[in-house]
């Protein structure tokens, strides 16, 4: 098990059922969360002792930038990083008026299998542990020296597919501890699995959720999402009730939109009569094409008109910024483009 993947409290589990005092398990937490160490031997202010017991029943998780691409229309800042199995993973850091948004991964690769998304392409290979996911963030933050305020997890893979990890993680990340990012700046992104929802309503942690709709219509959005022959719509609807009811938080849900296939008066209908009367906002995002779906990419026009009929029934949206589109920054495209040369 990975030292830097423990959780504050599984921490000071571990270290007080060793007999130690509970503040080693802070300082161990700080080492790693806030002074960026990267070993165990090297945790000075640690007893020696502790310091090759601990060696010798854990390990530590670093991962390495491999290479780093800037998009030169708007400064995105796309890293493929190196995990310590020589598995690649893709991260994106945006700069906004308000501070960076970085968008991490969460898996290596996906086995949700949407039709348009590279990152399922290849398949899953496995879970990121919480280290790799924190490690993206610390990594990004020495290279660039700032601090990133908001975190997405739209990155390659499956939050709610990797849930254990990714819960983990919000603990960390969030913890006073370390980097105390607030919750409230973390979203996380699924393409709907019903009883991850379910849990995470009860966990408790003001995170924004978002969901990947891409069709108001069963038969239509199991086309493009092989997870929606597994949970209808209807059941999703109900799981996302519970969700806003439990959190108080509002829904956000994400449409890619593809010319001539979900973009039509009767999808904009649809999704006004699914979203009736519930705190949510849909985010139009305009498909990014890759190879093996390359067509039905909507010009700026044909977004805007359907933004305006879904406004028009009533429904919050905004279209999402187009950003890095030069270095190929929609999920997984760097990384597959790269795992081909090789
Ligand atoms: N597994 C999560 C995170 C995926 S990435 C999920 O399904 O929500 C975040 C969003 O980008 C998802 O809505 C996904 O469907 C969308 N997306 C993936 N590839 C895309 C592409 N080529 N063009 C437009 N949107 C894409």
């Amino acid at each position: 098990m990975e030292l830097n993947s423990m959780t504050h409290n599984k921490l000071k589990e571990i270290i007080t059922q060793r007999g130690e005092k509970g503040f080693r398990a802070e300082q161990i937490f700080r080492y790693f969360h806030q002074q960026d160490g990267q070993g165990i031997m090297e945790m000075g202010q640690v007893p020696l002792s502790l310091r090759e017991e601990l060696s010798s029943s854990y390990t530590v998780n670093n991962i390495k930038i491999l290479h780093k691409f800037k998009s030169e229309s708007d400064g995105t800042i796309k890293y493929l990083f190196l995990l310590p199995d020589d598995n690649i993973i893709e991260s994106v850091v945006m700069g906004y008026a308000h501070g960076y948004s970085q968008c991490i991964s969460t898996q290596v690769g996906c086995k949700m299998g949407c039709s348009f998304c590279a990152s399922t392409k290849d398949g899953l290979v496995r879970n990121l542990t919480a280290a790799e996911m924190a490690n993206q963030i610390y990594e990004a933050e020495k290279d660039l020296g700032v601090r990133i305020s908001n975190v997405v997890l739209m990155g390659s893979g499956e939050p709610l597919d990797n849930y254990e990890n990714v819960v983990d993680f919000f603990d960390i990340i969030n913890s006073k501890l370390g980097r105390n990012i607030s919750l409230r700046s973390i979203t996380l992104s699924t393409c709907g699995i019903i009883p991850g929802i379910y849990k995470l309503a009860q966990e408790n942690i003001p995170i924004t959720l978002s969901i990947s709709l891409h069709s108001p219509f069963d038969e239509k959005r199991a086309e493009i999402m092989p997870i929606a022959k597994k949970y209808c719509l209807k059941d999703l609807m109900e799981a996302l009730r519970h969700y806003s009811d439990t959190t108080n938080r509002r829904i956000t849900f994400e449409y890619t939109l593809i010319k001539g296939t979900n973009d039509g008066e009767e999808e904009a209908k649809e999704i006004a009569r699914l979203l009736n009367g519930m705190l949510a906002h849909v985010n139009l995002i305009p498909l990014n094409p890759i190879r093996e779906y390359n067509e039905g990419r909507p010009d700026k026009n044909h977004v805007l008109k359907f933004q305006s009929m879904l406004k028009k029934l009533g429904v919050a949206t905004t279209i999402r910024r187009e950003m890095g589109s030069d270095i190929s920054a929609s999920c997984g495209q760097l990384r597959r483009s790269v795992l081909e040369e090789k």
